[in-house]
């Protein structure tokens, strides 16, 4: 199963993909937004780092994911910050007091960042967001569970699908966030947003092996 240190080194990994994405992050955004989400992203995942290094040995996934969390709500003013601050927040409440995490578990830690966004955003499926990332990639994780696969392989083809459902929402109009200012204007344009959720997600599969 996934332990605290596997959540450390997804944080890591995150801040670590962000960092080496920040200017296409900033250059999707600058298309269809103000152009500051690699910034932004940077900025948030930056300050999470120094705090894993005090973490206790016994830190469980979700004691990580709540640091994680507040860390990003705090030091993000963008849009993102509270998006994702949020599905970490639920995350860590769904996998609360579990110290190693199975296949099912996984998913709960997906769909409850998933539908903390939803919660928080209230973007559905097709309008551009990272809901399209996030979505099509639980819906691969829970198939990959179903199946039998590991945690690390069911993270893989959430990371997967996450590649996908952002290539998938460069045709679409946008109908959330600052994109949809846009209208028109948005097509042909693939949303930051989802593309950093792609990110993060190879960050998670790539830190469970
Ligand atoms: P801001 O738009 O405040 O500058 P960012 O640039 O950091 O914030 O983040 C923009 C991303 O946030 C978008 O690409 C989109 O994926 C996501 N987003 C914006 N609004 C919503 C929403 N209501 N629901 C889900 N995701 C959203
Ligand atoms: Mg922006
Ligand atoms: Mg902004």
């Amino acid at each position: 199963g996934l332990d605290g240190a596997w959540a450390i080194a997804w944080m890591r990994g995150s801040a670590a993909v962000v960092a080496e994405h920040r200017v296409e992050l900033i250059t999707l955004d600058r298309d269809i937004g103000d152009g500051d989400h690699g910034e932004n992203l940077d900025r948030g995942f930056s300050a999470i780092l120094p705090k894993l290094d005090e973490q206790p040995a016994d830190a469980t996934p979700a004691d990580i994911l709540k640091l994680a969390a507040t860390t990003l709500i705090s030091t993000v003013g963008g849009a993102s910050g509270p998006l994702y601050g949020t599905a970490l927040l639920k995350a860590s409440i769904a996998v609360a007091g579990q110290e190693d995490l199975d296949a099912d578990a996984v998913v709960a830690l997906l769909t409850a960042a998933r539908d903390g966004i939803v919660l928080r955003g209230k973007a559905e499926v097709g309008d551009k967001t990272m809901i399209d990332a996030w979505t099509p990639a639980v819906d691969a994780a829970s198939s990959a569970a179903a199946g039998g696969e590991s945690p690390a392989r069911v993270l893989a083809a959430a990371a997967d699908a996450a590649w996908g459902g952002a290539a998938a929402t460069e045709p679409l109009v946008a109908r959330k966030g600052r994109a949809s200012y846009l209208g028109e204007r948005a097509v042909g344009h693939r949303d930051p947003g989802a593309q950093s959720t792609s990110y993060l997600l190879q960050a998670a599969a790539a830190a469970a092996g």
